[in-house]
């Protein structure tokens, strides 16, 4: 092994091993000391897509990865929040926007990268959201005029296209998923 790729035992310090622990399927980081097992599980990544009327707004990433292109509202899950708040949270964080939530709308999975994203469709309903954290700009843009070569993420443009077929399909906002 070189030393890159040598673990650390959260609780003790101690070097880690991979190895498949009793009655698992597959390999951990177990502590060679403390038998600690380093479970890694998908992060979850939270987002509202916020209409007004048939508007969506978008931010202007202000950082890495995606700078300079447009994305909705969003960010890592805080531990001891509900999805909901997060959303709510991410929003406020990055557009200053209050948003009231009308429901989950999509999700998408990026098992390789081993993320979950949950969007929520939300209503704006404050008129002053204004660009904040790693946002440059935010803009309102009508539901058919998306600057399609300029957003930020693969996962968000299929957000806007599945809208975009909605709104056109008499507005029924039904459940969508990157798998379905
Ligand atoms: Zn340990």
């Amino acid at each position: 092994k070189f030393v890159d790729d040598l673990m650390y035992c959260i609780k003790c310090g101690n070097l880690t091993n991979k190895e498949v622990p009793e009655g698992d399927n597959r390999n951990r980081e177990v502590c060679i000391k403390c038998g600690y097992i380093h479970y890694e599980n998908p992060k979850i990544v939270v987002g509202v897509l916020p209409i007004l009327n048939d508007n969506i707004l978008l931010c202007k990433r202000d950082i890495n990865p995606g700078l300079g292109k447009w994305t909705v509202p969003s960010g890592f899950m805080e531990l001891n929040e509900s999805l909901e708040e997060g959303a709510l949270r991410e929003s406020k964080e990055e557009a200053n926007l209050d948003i009231k939530i009308l429901k989950l709308y999509c999700t998408y999975s990026l098992p390789r990268v081993g993320q979950v994203y949950f969007l929520y469709l939300g209503k704006i309903l404050n008129d002053d959201y204004a660009a904040m954290d790693e946002t440059s700009e935010v803009k309102l843009f009508k539901y058919d005029k998306i600057p399609k070569d300029l957003i930020a993420f693969s996962s968000v443009s299929f957000f806007l296209e599945r809208y975009a077929e909605d709104y056109n399909n008499d507005k029924s906002f039904l459940f969508h998923s990157n798998f379905e």
